[in-house]
């Protein structure tokens, strides 16, 4: 096969700025290391282009969720600690976790057993202080099974880091609670959200995943964290169409006028759901594109009528401010990231 041509989709991931971020979240995090959540390929902004920018900024603690997740990591991060949250489901997982060297996060007596049984080496600990998802119940932290691992770092997650809420505090008192009674060499509670909560909530370890990639998940973060990911789209094709032709799935929009519209090559498998679209815009050269009826499959429509100099094949920047992006769309920051898919050619600058 000859080298695929470029992609009409493109995404520019700002290395300066996710550095920025970490070390921004580093500071935040105080006297805590700070580790990297690295899992879903970076958020979807790539793990190749994300990766090594966080170890140069300094990270050396990697997260992902899946094992399929940690090959493109470990050969990004020599040298660094790279733990998978899910932890092991088979014999399989453990060996994989051995040959690898990728740490397992233990999150069920099951799973302690199986590592007991099969594996046996240093772990780390999750243990579910509230969110009710993955770990340890506060009933079995007794178990004399998890007595016997050798628990590098105990961890639990908040549920609700991102709220004044007083699970937060609960949270924290469960944690506490754990981590007298089983044995560790580090604690790790905050994520994102958790680190903008202060003090005593950094513990050893931090664990951020959101903010490095531009998200902000608490008010105290707005204004310190930059956007990192820039996705761009370009035009298939511009159209001239009439007053009362009308635009895209379901003819939700009906020209009053006759208009220049241009075709942009952005849809739902590229994370613009239908949600993105109603008031709506894509920029280019400081217009403002208004985007005309529904998104439709791969493509989306705007009103080109104040950019008479946009021509076939260039270049509109979809605007993917997350705060900004979230409130207008209904969808969470996170889902705006990790929805991008796979038809953008990323690139770091
Ligand atoms: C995803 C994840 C993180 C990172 O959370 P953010 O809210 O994205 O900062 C940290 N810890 C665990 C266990 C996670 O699953």
């Amino acid at each position: 096969m000859p080298d695929r041509p470029p992609a009409t989709l493109r995404l520019r991931v700002d290395e300066a700025a996710l550095k920025a971020n970490w070390k921004t979240l580093d500071r935040l995090s105080g006297h805590a290391q700070t580790g990297a959540a690295v899992k879903a390929d970076a958020y979807g902004l790539g793990v190749e282009h994300c990766v090594p920018a966080l170890r140069e900024a300094g990270a050396r603690h990697f997260f992902v969720a899946h094992w399929s997740e940690v090959e493109p990591v470990a050969s990004l991060a020599q040298g660094c600690s790279i733990a998978v949250l899910h932890g092991p489901m088979t014999a399989g997982d453990v060996s994989f976790a051995e040959a690898t060297g990728a740490v397992p996060v233990i999150n069920s007596l099951a799973q302690a057993k199986l590592w007991r049984e099969q594996g046996n080496g240093p772990c780390h600990l999750m243990v579910d202080t509230g969110i009710n998802r993955l770990g340890i119940s506060m009933q079995d932290i007794g178990d004399p099974l998890l007595q016997m691992l050798e628990i590098k770092v105990l961890m639990s997650h908040l549920a609700s880091a991102d709220e004044s809420s007083g699970q937060n505090a609960l949270q924290l008192d469960r944690f506490r609670q754990a981590s007298a009674n089983l044995p560790h060499e580090a604690l790790s509670l905050c994520n994102s959200a958790g680190i903008a909560m202060g003090e005593g909530y950094h513990f050893d370890l931090t664990r951020p995943g959101l903010s490095l990639y531009g998200g902000v998940p608490r008010p105290e973060l707005s204004g310190h964290i930059r956007q990192v990911a820039f996705p761009q789209a370009s035009v298939l094709q511009l159209r001239q169409i009439s007053a009362g032709d009308s635009v895209g799935y379901n003819a939700t929009f009906t020209a009053d006028r006759a208009m220049r519209v241009a075709v942009i090559s952005l849809g739902y498998a590229d994370g613009f759901l239908r949600t993105r679209g109603p008031e709506g815009a894509l920029g280019w050269e400081d217009v403002a594109l208004p985007i005309l009826g529904k998104v439709s499959m791969d493509m989306i429509v705007v009103d080109a009528s104040n950019a008479l100099n946009l021509g076939e094949g260039d270049w509109l920047d979809v605007p993917f401010d997350l705060p900004d992006n979230a409130a207008k769309s209904g969808l969470s920051q996170y889902e705006l990231l990790t929805t991008l898919g796979n038809r953008f050619d990323r690139s770091v600058l």
